[in-house]
């Protein structure tokens, strides 16, 4: 796809090193990257969601994140870059939705309260095709995802990523050059913590400062007797980000709530309810918003890590 025109010659940012040509770099490479930038320049917040481990609620944690921030008034975008199984479409009960587009844009897919949203679920001819891709070419889908996808402006970019360290983490990292940081998601057992440990590093190699971590799947109450079941233990994400030193967030139940609500496609409506997990996502999600928010800037936070924020 065509890249847009750039138009940074008005720009005052100093910083932004789409201002000047990289030594070694083509005419068509630097336009490029200008028309990355400027796309870029219109998103305030960006946010990237990671686990070391599938599986451990981390699509869950993006599309609650970005739900609650649209629900909080802000224009938000939700892209999912788990290009081999996305599964925000399904959560969002966008799963039989297309994208469409015009001229080498991509419109996103606007779901309730505005919130825009972009997954390779979209563009896929059938939601059961199987994506056989190696490393350069998931770079250039998410490339063309932040570039060609019509976001206008936002206030959040929130970033659904695949586990691990891989590829897809990597490719988006280094894309976005200015993302206030990511949000690790891991439930207590060391089987998981151990790998989110991991992410740690990743984003510290990257320079990303880690806003904080997640315990999801944190306890179960009996329906039968009320009685707290650790199915995976408890405690562990919160040792591991003291031991790391990066902040907690909290701490999310295990909801048997969730699961259905999650299948059905009706996880906006599910974290609108009064149910155990929607109020500590919610509690969650407003101390990140205020971390992000909040007058000390965010990449000041994890130099301040180890403790709840
Ligand atoms: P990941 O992105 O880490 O692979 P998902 O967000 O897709 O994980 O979640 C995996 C499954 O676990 C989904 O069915 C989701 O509804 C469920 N889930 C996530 N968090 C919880 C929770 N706190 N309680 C119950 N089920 C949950």
């Amino acid at each position: 796809m065509e890249p847009e025109e750039a138009k940074c010659e008005d720009c005052s940012s100093a910083s932004c090193s789409a201002r000047a040509k990289k030594d070694g770099e083509s005419d068509s490479d630097f336009q490029e990257r200008q028309a990355l930038a400027q796309r870029l320049c219109g998103i305030k917040h960006k946010l990237l969601v990671l686990s070391g481990k599938g599986g451990v609620g981390k699509s869950t944690v993006a599309a609650a994140l970005a739900v609650a921030l649209s629900g909080a008034g802000r224009d938000v975008g939700l892209l999912d870059i788990d290009l081999h199984g996305p599964s925000i479409p399904r959560l969002l009960g966008l799963s039989d939705v297309r994208a469409t587009g015009t001229g080498g844009s991509i419109d996103p897919v606007m779901a309730p309260g505005d919130l825009r949203v972009m997954s390779m679920g979209f563009l896929l001819p059938n939601k059961d095709d199987a994506l056989i891709w190696r490393g350069p070419l998931k770079y250039s889908m998410i490339k063309q995802f932040l570039r060609d996808v019509e976001w206008g402006e936002l206030d959040y970019l929130i970033v659904d990523s695949p586990p691990g360290t891989g590829d897809e983490p990597l490719s988006i990292g280094q894309l976005i050059e200015d993302a206030d940081g990511v949000v690790l998601v891991t439930t207590p057992q060391a089987l998981s913590t151990s790998d989110v440990r991991k992410s740690v590093n990743f984003a510290r190699q990257l320079n990303l400062p880690v806003l904080g971590v997640i315990e999801n799947m944190s306890g179960l109450s009996c329906p039968e007797c009320g009685k707290r079941v650790d199915v995976f233990g408890a405690g562990g994400g919160k040792d591991m980000a003291s031991d790391m030193g990066v902040p907690f967030l909290g701490s999310v139940p295990i909801d048997p709530l969730m699961v259905p609500a999650g299948d059905r496609g009706e996880l906006a409506e599910y974290l609108s309810s009064d149910a155990p997990g929607a109020l500590a996502f919610r509690s969650l999600i407003e101390k990140l918003i205020k971390l992000v928010e909040s007058d000390v800037s965010a990449r000041d936070a994890h130099v301040h890590g180890g403790t709840d924020v």
